[in-house]
């Protein structure tokens, strides 16, 4: 794996992305169980939303004739004649020169084309009120049809569902949503020293944790992991678990990164099926010795050991494609960063991509990015880290007191 073949970032990306060509097909969910999944059609509204006119202060539905050139020195009067229900329909139209009690959410009387905040009238007689400033046409009033009309789009296909989304479906009386399937992600992790977290390690052995944080970072990206368990450094075993895989969406593969071992996980990754590895190696600090591939359609990942590099590899290309294969932009248009002033030099080469760990703290109201050394093997800095400093290919370093863009670690 020579320096100079390795691909950037952009170009492994890009190299993977355009290889996987499969969309996750729909299914149909419970809409109060679809929050984190992603629109596989455009919804449409069945009905007008709201249903009917309705108040949106509590005061008096009233004729917005009546009050014109209301004030408070010449107040308009106006008969109070009916007090509207919540929940229920107005019985008795509204009348010249009269008003009707009605409530936030409260539906107008016919005749009525506007509401008086109840703070801008006063109580003139028992069954009289004056209204001390004019209302326009329409004012207080969210009209029927305004949130969305009958037929019109609610959701376009791709939306990622947040609760606002599903409120929006439960409000429209929809109660299922035709939703992209979860990508199934197999997730496999090698290594003769490996032993499950529930045992203890002999000298020399430590506990997988690979398996554990992929699990929970495919969660976190809309994918429904498997953990189907560890393999030694073993031609027969590893392969035995990538062919058990091939029954999913996606393959993660970590471990079998260092010399003695790489070669063979990219040969077996290679045998599952065309067109076989895409990328062997990236520009990539830390991360380099990731494998790209596709076998017979299903996106085979090979994630290096170190868990701080699986991660930062995983963030980089597994994401975008659980996000492509869910029918969102792989990339998408914005993410929540914050800025921050590096404390000290970071050094990088040009044309590798470096991914910098950083510890946030605010001092005399600035917020600083200080970064956060160790070993990628080390998974206590991963922990330590608040966040993430990409430093591109082209650039050189970065410099203390460099304002930096802080990708935030969730
Ligand atoms: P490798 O890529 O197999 O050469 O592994 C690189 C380093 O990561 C070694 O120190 C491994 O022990 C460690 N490693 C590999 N896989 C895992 C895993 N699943 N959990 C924790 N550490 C791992
Ligand atoms: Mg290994």
């Amino acid at each position: 794996m020579d320096f100079f073949t390795l691909l950037s970032v952009e170009e492994a990306q890009a190299r993977l992305l355009a290889a996987v060509r499969r969309r996750m097909p729909a299914e149909r969910v419970a809409t109060a169980a679809a929050t984190g999944r992603v629109t596989a059609v455009p919804v449409l509204a069945a009905e007008d939303l709201p249903p009917f006119d309705r108040s949106s202060v509590d005061g008096y539905a009233v004729r917005s004739a009546d009050t014109f050139g209301a004030s408070e020195a010449l107040p308009s009067y106006l008969t109070v004649t009916a007090e509207i229900a919540m929940g229920a329909a107005p019985t008795v139209p509204l009348n010249p020169g009269e008003a009707q009690k009605i409530a936030t959410g409260g539906a107008l009387p016919e005749g009525a084309d506007a509401v008086i905040m109840v703070e801008h009238t006063e109580q003139s007689a028992p069954d009289e009120i004056a209204a001390l400033r004019p209302v326009s046409p329409g004012e207080n009033v969210m009209h029927r049809g305004e949130d969305c009309r009958a037929g019109e789009e609610l959701l376009p296909a791709g939306r990622l569902l947040r609760a606002q989304e599903v409120a929006l479906l439960s409000h429209a009386g929809i109660l299922e949503v035709d939703v992209v399937r979860r990508p199934r992600v197999a997730i496999i992790s090698t290594g003769d020293e490996l032993v499950p977290a529930d045992q203890v390690p002999a000298p020399g052995q430590i506990r997988e944790s690979n398996g554990q944080a992929l699990q929970a970072l495919v969660r976190r990206d809309g994918g429904e992991p498997t953990f189907l368990g560890l393999a030694r450094d073993d031609e027969t075993q590893i392969l035995a678990l990538l062919q058990q895989g091939m029954a999913y969406d996606v393959i993660l593969i970590s471990g079998g990164s260092s010399v003695g071992t790489r070669d063979l996980t990219s040969e077996l990754i290679g045998r599952l099926g065309s067109p076989g590895v895409l990328v062997h190696g990236v520009k990539l600090k830390p991360g380099k010795p990731t494998i790209l591939a596709v076998a017979d359609g299903v996106p085979v990942i090979g994630l290096p050991g170190h868990p701080v590099s699986a991660q930062v590899s995983y963030n980089l290309f597994v994401t975008p494609l659980l996000r492509q294969m869910q029918g969102l932009s792989p990339e998408p248009e914005f993410r929540p960063t914050v800025r921050a002033r590096l404390t000290k030099n970071v050094a990088s080469a040009t044309g590798r991509t470096d991914v910098v760990r950083v510890r946030l703290f605010r001092r005399d109201g600035e917020l600083w990015a200080e970064p956060v050394h160790g070993k990628s093997g080390l998974i206590t800095t991963l922990v330590k880290a608040d966040g993430l400093v990409v430093i591109p290919s082209a650039r050189e370093g970065l410099l203390a007191g460099d304002t930096v863009e802080v990708e935030v670690l969730e």
